[in-house]
């Protein structure tokens, strides 16, 4: 994929960029493994003022960065400004709490004295998707850079403005030179990285054949890897549940981010007896939606990020048809618009035992299942190669119990949709990948545990 900014609201191009030669990617590479021997020198009270800095630079600069964001992918301008904000919340969180996360856990045993010590693994490869440009990096490096690590971002081919911006953010926020750096490179280009002795670790959002190609890589350099990749997440809806509530959620749960979010609420399970209803309810929301530029406030769905999603995305939905599924609303790309836009779309009677129903849906287009039970829940819930998050709606306490506890994902959220938030772990099981992001647990991926011991 060429290295460029495409509008995808109107399919202009408004930059190309050269990927980096190897010479210059031994250049960075040089720098930031330099900049790592310095760094890891430096206290908490120093990462976290240049952390907190880069929090006031984004707080000031949000709108711009907003728009930036809105131009290369085409999430709503609302959106985000939002992602700035939380990507500033996230600085802000780690600058607080990284020291206690970090800090010597002492251990009982029969040494005079035994610890546990975090120490900084070194540099450390972001490879990052176009789907929240500022988010995903920030949530990666507001904990990297606060446990000592050095970064280097591989992101998007399609938000190359965001990669730099980004970089020059953190920059300017006080960060040492060297100990963030945007490659602008091409995914080929991550494999001969991985096998550099500076680069010590690597953490990808992406989808599953991005994360395979990753995980290969290092393994053959037995280095660390976290990966964040695709879902199918479950929004169970039994009979007990606030139908108005989990109705108007399902729609936000699902058009996230123009419906391109891992942890979007993917297939609709509900339970027979308030299924009628909830079909309804739905397909009126559906149909309200205002598609439209994303720059304007008003609209509550832009454009989706590049010209291949729509195609995929439809073909998907072709295939959807074809094994017996019926679109209640939408079903078609817009090609009365220019830009990637796909409308809301809602597909009943799929059979469940089709290939088709396996598949993420990167998109606004909504799968809906009707169960018995619960226990008919659980199980199609279930019945995914992936694991990320998973809704669930009722107000039954043993319900939710079971709920909770059989539902295989990294998250299941009762009465409310899935979301990330800097205090919770954050990450999937199954082929939704491995590792957590955020909160302590987050901290902990990119660093040498080591055990003390002192006789
Ligand atoms: P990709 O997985 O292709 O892109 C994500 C990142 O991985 C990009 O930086 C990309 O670089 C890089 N990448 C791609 N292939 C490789 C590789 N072989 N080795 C190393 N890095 C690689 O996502 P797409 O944009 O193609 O989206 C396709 C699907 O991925 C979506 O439909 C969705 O299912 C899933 N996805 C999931 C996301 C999530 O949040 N979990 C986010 C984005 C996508 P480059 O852009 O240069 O190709």
């Amino acid at each position: 994929m060429a290295i460029a900014s495409i509008n995808p609201t109107t399919g202009e191009t408004l930059k190309t960029f050269e990927p980096l030669k190897n010479s210059e990617i031994a250049a960075k590479l040089d720098i930031a493994g330099k900049a790592f021997e310095k760094y890891r020198q430096t206290s908490f009270l120093e990462r976290s003022h240049w952390l907190e800095q880069t929090a006031i630079i984004l707080d000031q600069e949000k709108a711009d960065l907003g728009k930036l964001m809105t131009l290369e992918m085409g999430k709503t301008l609302k959106a985000a400004i939002a992602e700035v904000e939380k990507c500033a919340l996230v600085c802000r969180y780690y600058a607080e709490n990284a020291p206690s996360f970090l800090a010597d856990v002492t251990i009982k045993t029969d040494a005079a004295h035994s610890f546990i010590k975090y120490q900084p693994l070194g540099v450390i490869l972001a490879v990052m998707p176009w789907n929240f440009p500022f988010w995903q990096v920030f949530r990666f490096a507001a904990p990297a850079l606060m446990a000592g690590n050095v970064g280097l971002l591989k992101h998007a081919s399609n938000v190359p403005q965001c990669a730099l911006a980004i970089a020059d953010i953190i920059n300017r926020g006080g960060f040492p030179t060297g100990v963030f750096q945007t490659l602008l490179i091409g995914a080929a280009q991550v494999s001969d990285l991985m096998a550099d002795n500076r680069v010590k670790a690597a953490t990808l959002t992406g989808s599953e054949p991005a994360g395979i190609s990753l995980a290969v890589a290092s393994g053959k350099q037995i280095k660390k890897t976290v990966l964040e990749l695709g879902g199918s997440d479950p929004f169970i809806v039994l009979e007990s549940a606030d139908l108005e509530t989990a109705v108007s959620t399902a729609v936000t749960a699902r058009m996230l981010n123009n419906g391109q979010s891992c942890i979007a609420a993917k297939r609709f399970i509900i339970a027979e007896a308030v299924a009628d209803k909830f079909q309804k309810l739905l397909l009126e929301k559906f149909q309200a939606l205002k598609i439209g530029n994303p720059m304007d406030l008003d609209t509550d769905l832009g454009p989706l990020a590049t010209f291949d999603i729509l195609q995929e995305l439809d073909e998907q939905v072709k295939k959807a048809v074809k094994s017996g599924g019926k679109i209640l609303t939408g079903g078609h790309s817009l090609t009365e618009m220019p830009g990637n836009f796909y409308p809301p779309t809602i597909i009943i009677d799929i059979p469940v035992d089709t290939p088709i129903a396996q598949e993420e849906f990167f998109g606004p287009v909504a799968l809906l299942f009707r169960v018995p039970d619960i226990e008919a829940a659980i199980k199609l819930a279930n019945d995914t190669p992936f694991g990320l998050g998973a809704s669930a709606w009722t107000t039954n306490t043993e319900e939710q119990n079971h709920l909770i506890q059989e539902i295989e994902a990294g998250a299941v959220f009762i009465n409310s949709m899935v979301k990330s938030d800097p205090r919770l772990p954050f990450g999937g099981i199954k082929r939704s990948g491995y590792g957590r992001e955020l909160s302590i647990q987050g901290i902990h991926e990119f660093v040498n545990i080591k055990t003390i011991w002192v006789k």
